[in-house]
Formats: structure tokens, sequence, C-alpha cells
């Protein structure tokens, strides 16, 4: 009789390329037995991989689920946080950090409330989210650095709005994107710092001198670095330069095929070593079909089949993305021509380390068992998600016609 409390998984490892048999119970991995001798034939078109569930850093919505929802009341707002966790977790990644965007102080802490109530009511919501990323308000309101940010909510750091919103999310903050040109933002990120909240450059349009001071401050990553940029800068310096310069800075990057030509991915790549990072930063509209949309961020948005995503009248102008963060790490590794060991670990080890999450993004006894398996296929740079674990439950994807839990 098996014991409903156990899983078995198996594959070959992504990390070490190993044959592994993988034993979760009551939610952890309870052992992890190679099941190949040395010299075994080497990974087919047919293999099955094995990695730890994806950890995405920045998630503004997926699946037609977006959290930074608006004219919604509270319980339709939380309800949708649980829909976007199991929407999420269907697509590979099992951690990840909802993503609350400028807007007025109403509208951010309605969303910031949202997901405390959401993570209260529901184990797995709990499960799933590593912690929020407040992206904005205090960015850049220049056209280009804004993104598709709503021009009337930018403004400047403000450490009691901040607080109103970290008390409303219950601490679940522990990310936040601002620019370091903002008048106040060196002080306020020394607070965040010294609250353990993660201070992200981003949205910026900040000059050399302010980058490094932020840095001083405690600033440890770069948000989306190369996009909510200027279309158009200097030669030198500028704000990637200074950023793509500082070791101290790990960066993450939007490697849809969209946001960044590969040219950029492959320097970054070099540039910042074991901290690059991928991210998603899908918008509500991944995972549907082609076609126009209207969204609260500015306007009507374009979703094309090629999965470019942009504003309708400026195409230049990216709004978000579209893809999964399993998508990311298949074209980043087809990019770059890196390891697929490397590109898995820019989106499960190397994330969860840098927010600070311990027991996750890794394979290893004793830890959750959030476990994804997925068929490569390294030519066309696509990574074919075929099942998805949360602490040891199946929980994707849903193509294959399996149970999905949906309450
Ligand atoms: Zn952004």
């Amino acid at each position: 009789m098996t014991d409903p409390n156990t899983t078995i998984i198996e594959g070959r490892r992504a990390d070490t390329g190993r044959r592994i048999r993988l034993v979760a119970n009551g939610g952890f991995v309870a052992s992890m037995e190679e099941t190949e001798s040395p010299g075994q034939a080497a990974a087919g078109p047919d293999e099955l991989w094995i990695a730890p569930g994806f950890v995405d850093l920045q998630i503004n919505g997926y699946g037609g689920e977006d959290i930074n929802l608006t004219g919604a009341d509270m319980h339709q707002r939380v309800e949708t946080v649980k829909r976007l966790v199991r929407a999420v977790l269907a697509s590979g990644t099992t951690s990840f950090c909802p993503t609350v965007i400028t807007a007025s102080f109403e509208q951010m802490k309605d969303c910031m409330t949202a997901v405390r109530l959401a993570c209260e009511q529901d184990e797995l919501t709990a499960s799933a989210v590593a912690g929020i990323h407040m992206e904005g308000p205090y960015i850049s309101g220049e056209n280009g650095p804004r993104g598709a940010h709503p021009a009337e909510h930018v403004r400047d750091p403000d450490w009691a709005e901040f607080s109103a919103w970290q008390e409303a999310s219950g601490d679940r903050i522990r990310l936040v994107t601002l620019a370091p040109e903002r008048p106040g933002a060196a002080e306020f990120i020394r607070k965040l710092t010294e609250a353990g909240v993660v201070a992200s450059i981003g949205h910026t349009a900040a000059d050399h001198d302010h980058i490094a001071a932020a840095v001083e401050a405690g600033a440890r990553m770069s948000t989306h670095l190369g996009n909510g940029a200027h279309p158009q800068l200097p030669r030198h310096p500028h704000y990637i330069w200074s950023q793509l310069a500082e070791d101290r800075l790990a960066a993450s990057v939007i490697c849809d095929g969209h946001h960044l030509h590969f040219s950029v991915v492959n320097v970054m790549h070099k540039v910042k070593g074991e901290t690059l990072l991928l991210v998603s930063d899908a918008v509500h509209l991944a995972g549907l079909p082609p076609g126009t949309y209207r969204t609260h961020v500015g306007g009507e948005v374009e979703l094309l089949p090629s999965g470019r995503l942009h504003m309708v009248d400026n195409p230049n102008l990216l709004a978000g993305s579209a893809v999964s963060l399993a998508d990311c790490v298949g074209r980043f590794a087809q990019m770059t021509g890196s390891p697929l060991a490397t590109a898995v670990a820019m989106a499960t080890d190397r994330p969860a380390r840098l927010l600070g999450c311990a027991g996750i993004g890794t394979l290893e006894i004793g830890q959750a068992a959030d476990v994804v398996t997925f068929r490569w296929n390294a030519e066309a740079g696509k990574l074919d998600v075929q099942a998805v674990y949360k602490r040891g439950r199946l929980v994707g994807p849903e193509r294959r016609g399996e149970i999905v839990p949906r309450t």
C-alpha cells in the first residue's frame, strides 16, 4: 500500500547531471538516491530533468490573475491572490514575490492587505509567497525609466508611508525597487537594509554618484537591469554602466527574448557572473491569447503571438512580460550557451539566497519538496515543464489533464 504522504520523483538532476530517485515525505525531501552507475549514457532528448521549483522575484500576475487589480473589493482581491498562486505554481514556479507596483496609497495598501489575508487563509499561498516585491512608487518620473508605471503616482521615498504598507502586509515586503536619485533615497535604503528588506535599484535615471551612494547605503540589486531605461543614453557614463561596474550589486534580467538583445544578456552574464539572476516580470496577460488588452498600467497594451507585450500608443515601450520563469531559463541557456545547470541556478538558488530564504531553491534532504520536472530542448531553448510539486504535492502543469487544486 502506498503512503499518501509519500511522493516519488525520478529524473536527471539539472545541477549534477546525475539520475536520482527523490522521495518526499510529509512535504519534505526524505531521501535522494542516485540510480545510475558511473559512465551511463549521456542525457537524450526524452530525458526527464529534475530541479528545485523556480523562484521568481517579480510576478505582477499570471493566467489572467492580476495582483495589482483595481476597483475590486477585498474579498475579490484575496481570491485573486489565491488563484494567482495556483496559476503560477502550475507554470513551474513554486515560490515567488507578488509584485505591487506604483499606485495611490490606498490601492497599494489594499494589495498588501490582500496578500497578507490570502497567506493567513490559505496554506498553499503562504508557502508559495516568498515575500512581496514593492516596485515603486519611489521611482523616476521620466518617460523611459518610469516604464509603464503611472506618472501621477511616482513620488519621493516616505518611511511613514512604507511602514503603513509593511504593516498591512504583515511584514511581508522583502524587496523594494526604487530610484536612488529621489530626495531621501539613501536614508530610505539605509532603513530598509536595517529592517532586513532588500533595496534594489530600478526605474531610475540616476547619475553615477547617486548609484554609488545607494550602494554605500546598502542597495544590493539592480531590478531588470537594462529595462525601465531611456531609449537613448549618453555613451558614458550612464546608469547601466554604473550598475554593471558595481560588484556589490546583483542584477535581475528579463530574459524573455524581447526585453534584452542577446548581446546585452551575454555581457551582463559575463560581468555579473554568479550574481545575475532571472525574473519573469510576468503580467496578468501571461498565458492568455494574443490580442489587445486594456490595463491599469497606462492604457492599452498589445500581446503579440511572439510573446512580446508593448504599449499600443508607443510600441517601443514594453509593458512587462508574458512568459513564465521556466521560459526564461530556456531562453537564457540558448542565448548565452550556458549549461542548463547555470540557467536553472539563476532561477532557483540565486534568487532564494538573495532574498535570504532558507529551505527553497535547492534540492537537499530535509528541505521542502518543491520540485519541477521537465524536458529540455537545448537547440530550441525550450524547457517543457512536465510536473510541478509543491511540498511534495502535484500542482501542475494543468495541460496534462491532472488534478490541480483550485480551492
Ligand atoms: Zn519594472
